[in-house]
């Protein structure tokens, strides 16, 4: 049973001044396995105050400097992967593979940044014009609770690479998460108040970091309702926002497709992080000519995603986070029955043997129109949509009739054909045939899946102003 009381402020863990006391509750079985006391407004000002003291002097620091300090960071991260693995998969319920991977790219953000940062001119002049690319101010970093280590370091490392600093709101989801984590940074030595962390409710820190004057950005991981109201907020105090939102995002699979390769890459897609991810492919666009073959595979290939211990590497779906996220992907599969859409693998309730804890099965539908509310919503759980397709021009149409351009996948045996549907996507990202990561690639979404970009010194260029110093020949 874990016990945390403190938070993270100008270098050093502080008792809460916060009383609310919740449950970390264990999503395999529902045990209650720690508690942790939530941050209040005045944690929040505590720990805006000790960034703000601390960013005149960060402000100023070298290239130099800040790639130690990224070192120290991955280092001290890297250190600590087993922990922060095995903290994701009882906390939140991650299947140990993949939660193993959302680890080592949070640790790799430091490095990336590091190489990113070298590449990027930090001051250019011509004539008697100079430009210097300044600091923000310091930046409220607000994440959600699918990948939390990923979304702190990530934010955290374009951050100092610019020279802010920052205070993380993380989910109220991930203390146990938060505190492994926090144990690692500590490490790193940081200049104080680079760095400070204050776990609590949305509506109470979160919303005091949109509201305060003296935070001049935020950068929000989450859903597109809260990402609106930060937008909102944040106007009265001119606050620049990055916001990481949701998606609906689809997969293309073209007629000319191996279904043998197509259909198993579309299932991992979608089946992602257990489904809880902003990039899953839960609209998979199938030519109508190899509809039935597409559920046969489909069947076949869905014995193969077993739902268990998140703890076991031969799992390959976990449990839903919380109570609240299990019922939702319950209300979003009875709405797609009534709404006419065909079970083909899964359907309400638990999984046979699962009743304890907060899994759901599996689910696919078919005979799905883009229209459907299981087309259009985001319902961040295991559940995916076959759509039918006539023409490649009919697949693009169905792909971008869409509020969300997060994430897209073409797969296709004929590349050429497959990037000319690429290239009239309507999303951040695209990827041809496979997942496909890099890191200095630009990260974010079209329309309401968010705006900004992170990533590369696209994530870093998002915590930097220009400044232009002009020099007069003589006087007036
Ligand atoms: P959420 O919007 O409920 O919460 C995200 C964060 O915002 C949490 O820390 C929460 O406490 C905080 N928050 C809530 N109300 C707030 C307020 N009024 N003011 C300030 N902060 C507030 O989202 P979630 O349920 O934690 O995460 C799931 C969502 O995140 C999904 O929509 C998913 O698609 C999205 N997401 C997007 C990306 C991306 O990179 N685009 C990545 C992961 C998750």
């Amino acid at each position: 049973m874990q016990t945390i009381t403190t938070h993270y402020i100008n270098g050093a863990f502080v008792e809460s001044h916060g009383r609310e006391v919740v449950d970390i509750i264990r999503p395999t079985d529902r045990a209650v396995i720690g508690h942790a006391t939530l941050a209040d407004e005045e944690d929040t000002r505590l720990a805006i105050a000790a960034a703000r003291r601390a960013f005149p002097s960060y402000s100023q620091s070298s290239k130099e400097e800040r790639t130690q300090i990224l070192r120290r960071l991955h280092a001290a991260t890297s250190a600590r992967v087993d922990d922060l693995t095995a903290a994701m998969v009882e906390e939140y319920g991650g299947v140990v593979q993949f939660s193993r991977l959302i680890v080592e790219a949070a640790i790799n953000a430091f490095h990336a940044a590091e190489v990113a940062l070298q590449d990027m001119p930090l001051e250019s002049s011509w004539g008697t014009t100079t430009v210097t690319q300044e600091a923000v101010g310091v930046a409220g970093l607000i994440t959600a609770w699918n990948a939390n280590a990923l979304f702190i370091c990530l934010k955290l490392a374009s951050a100092v690479a610019a020279g802010c600093t920052v205070v993380v709101k993380p989910s109220e989801l991930c203390s146990l998460q938060t505190r492994v984590l926090l144990e690692a940074l500590h490490a790193a030595n940081l200049p104080k108040g680079l760095l400070n962390v204050v776990t609590g409710r949305g509506d109470v820190v979160g919303a005091e970091l949109v509201r305060h004057p003296d935070v001049d950005k935020i950068s929000f991981t989450g859903s597109v309702g809260v990402g609106q109201h930060i937008m909102r907020e944040g106007a009265a105090t001119m606050k620049r926002v990055t916001l990481e939102l949701g998606g609906k995002s689809p997969t293309i699979v073209l007629d000319d497709a191996d279904l043998g390769q197509a259909i198993p890459s579309a299932l991992i897609m979608a089946f992602l992080n257990s489904g809880q991810a902003c990039a899953a492919g839960t609209r998979l666009l199938v030519p109508k000519s190899r509809l039935e073959e597409v559920k046969q595979v489909t069947q076949e290939v869905m014995r193969v995603f077993a739902v268990g211990d998140p703890a076991d590497p031969k799992t390959a779906v976990g449990p839903m986070v919380s109570l609240n996220q299990y019922e939702r992907v319950q209300s979003y599969i009875r709405k797609g029955i009534e709404e006419g859409a065909e079970v083909l693998v899964g359907g309400l309730g638990h999984p046979e043997g699962f009743e304890a804890g907060y899994f759901v099965k599996p689910t696919v539908f078919v005979n799905v129109k883009n229209d459907m509310t299981i087309a259009q919503e985001e319902i961040f759980g295991p559940v995916l949509a076959i759509i039918a397709y006539d023409t490649d021009e009919d697949a693009i149409q169905i792909a971008n009739d869409s509020n969300y351009g997060l994430h897209a996948a073409v797969i296709g045996t004929d590349l050429q054909r497959a990037r000319r549907v690429a290239v009239q996507l309507r999303a951040g990202r695209v990827v041809i045939n496979n997942m496909a990561d890099d890191p200095q690639a630009p990260w974010g979404g079209f329309k309401h899946s968010g705006v900004g970009r992170e990533y590369g010194r696209y994530g870093i260029e998002a915590y930097l102003e220009p400044r232009a110093i002009l020099e007069s020949k003589g006087a007036f």
